[in-house]
């Protein structure tokens, strides 16, 4: 099975500039994974977006700490990092875990001295737009303690800010059928130090089967990592379903399962939070779904770089 209009990228919507970099890469003939991590460099190095690499928002204590794994299909291997630190490019540090080691995951301070062993340079991830949105976060924690409330300053700075996700996830497919995924992200905004979402879990926020297909997934990490949401999606293109289908049914058994968990869901029973999800067939088929309307995703492929809107769950009213 190979796709019939040549290779194909699909990424988060933060990825258009990821998938049409990707994209150019494949038909140059390179490998898919290396393709991938290459686009979502972009994304990592871009400091307007907070939600990854420079830029990302911070965990509590206003430390930037990125999350990221690959995965190659023709090898089925696998790298990741996870809380690492002062480093943009956390995608290919990820990657040089897979070709370099023999191990999957690398965390923490380990990762952070990897990244250096293989020159990847030391740098400040926080900027000054990612730490204001830290402090105003932070001020904003509870009326009690002396850092004062948005209603409690003399006059007001600006605006409130809720916690925010945001990742890029990539998947490529060669003309000849390979594949290769990555997922990449600063991980939920003001996050305790050292959570670590679903991004760098391979089966969770991305993963990848040369005979199938690759998945990857965005939003409530914690509801992916329990549902193994992109290695389900593989499973179900296996199975023959098409990559929107494949995403809808996870979307929808993560929207299921949030309902044991009181918290996380609103009076009719719906989820508070949002999850996306992103697949790419080996026959060059793609898809996306989230659990709330209203998204889309990046695609790239024989008729450009784009857009498209993705499937859901819930009509957001
Ligand atoms: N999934 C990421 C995490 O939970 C965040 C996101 O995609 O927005 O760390």
């Amino acid at each position: 099975m190979t796709p019939r209009n040549g290779p194909v990228a699909i990424a988060s919507a933060n990825g258009v500039g990821a998938v049409e970099l990707a994209h150019q890469r494949l038909r140059e003939g390179a490998d898919p994974v290396v393709a991938a991590v290459e686009g979502v460099g972009l994304v990592e190095a871009d400091p307007d977006d907070m939600s990854v690499g420079l830029g990302g928002l911070p965990n509590e204590e206003c430390v930037v700490e990125l999350d990221a794994s690959v995965m190659h299909g023709p090898t089925h291997k696998a790298g990741a990092v996870a809380a690492l630190r002062d480093t943009v490019h956390a995608a290919a540090v990820a990657l040089k875990v897979l070709q370099n080691t023999d191990h999957v995951m690398i965390v923490g301070e380990g990762a952070k001295r990897f990244a250096r062993q293989h020159g990847f340079p030391a740098q400040d991830l926080l900027t000054d737009r990612a730490r204001e949105a830290w402090l105003r976060w932070k001020m904003q924690l509870n009326d009690g303690d002396d850092w004062l409330d948005e209603n409690q300053r003399d006059w007001n700075t600006d605006g409130a800010t809720p916690r925010t996700t945001g990742t890029i996830h990539c998947s490529a497919v060669t003309a000849d059928g390979d594949l290769g995924a990555c997922t990449t992200t600063s991980g939920l905004s003001y996050k305790l130090p050292g959570r670590v979402g679903d991004s760098p879990i391979i089966g969770a926020g991305m993963f990848c089967d040369n005979e199938a297909g690759a998945a990857g997934a965005t939003g409530r990490g914690e509801a992916v990592i329990q549902s193994c949401g992109s290695h389900s999606i593989v499973g179900l293109m296996a199975a023959g379903m098409h990559p929107t289908d494949a995403c809808l049914e996870v979307a929808k058994t993560i929207a299921r399962r949030s309902k044991l968990q009181r918290r996380l869901i609103d009076d009719n029973g719906r989820p508070r939070f949002d999850v996306k999800l992103y697949a790419l067939r080996k026959d060059g088929k793609f898809g996306s779904a989230s659990i709330w309307s209203g998204a889309s995703f990046a695609v790239a492929d024989a008729d450009g770089a784009r857009t498209e809107p993705a499937a859901f769950v819930y009509e957001r009213a």
